[in-house]
């Protein structure tokens, strides 16, 4: 989509109106209707890692701050565990909100986003999930490593991982492959 007018205001903040528009239209959230009772904060496990809370999140959009709210570390350290979204007075789905504000920051910057890993790990593990119907942990882990350009990095871990029997050299797979194909199908349908 493309952006609007963008205004700066006096604390050097860059407002952009179209952002609110463009994440109102994804979501379909009522994000306007968020008054900051900050019942999200409070219930979000992760809040105290977060440099940019849910509430506050909601309020990037709400005022168009597209810079602040696509920057933010909390976009990626949000684990949509949907704590915030059950919590909500007003019905907000602001797990999906995180979800989409993720989704924005990787398709502005791509690779250049600074936590794309985060999404090739996402990727890596669909992946294998896709192929095996469970994920295979080994596979994930030198896949990823490779893709990061930083091979043996884990090594260490991954064999202690192996020796205690949580890491398995060969695939399992579930036997009705078929379901998780179906699953994939629908999911790829419904992103269009
Ligand atoms: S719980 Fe809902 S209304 Fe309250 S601050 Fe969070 S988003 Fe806003
Ligand atoms: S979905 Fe994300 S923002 Fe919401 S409570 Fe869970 S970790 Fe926090």
């Amino acid at each position: 989509m493309k952006q609007s007018e963008r205004i700066q205001v006096s604390d050097g903040s860059v407002i952009d109106p179209g952002f609110t528009q463009q994440v109102l239209q994804l979501t379909g959230e009522e994000v306007m209707s968020c008054f900051q009772c900050l019942k999200c904060t409070n219930g979000c496990p992760l809040a105290p890692e977060m440099d940019v809370p849910p509430n506050k999140a909601i309020r990037y959009v709400q005022l168009g701050m597209r810079d602040a709210a696509l920057a933010a570390d909390s976009i990626w350290i949000c684990a949509t565990c949907y704590t915030c979204s059950v919590r909500c007075p007003n019905d907000i789905d602001i797990a999906h909100v995180m979800d989409t504000l993720r989704r924005l920051a990787y398709q502005s910057q791509g690779d250049a986003t600074p936590k794309a890993h985060i999404v090739h790990f996402h990727e890596l593990f669909l992946d294998s999930l896709k192929q095996y119907g469970r994920v295979n942990e080994t596979k994930l882990l030198a896949r990823y490593e490779l893709k990061e350009g930083r091979f043996l990095k884990d090594a260490k871990l991954g064999m202690k991982m192996f020796f205690m029997g949580k890491m398995s050299i060969f695939p399992q797979k579930v036997e009705n492959k078929e379901q998780i194909k179906l699953i994939f199908d629908r999911a790829s349908k419904r992103k269009g």
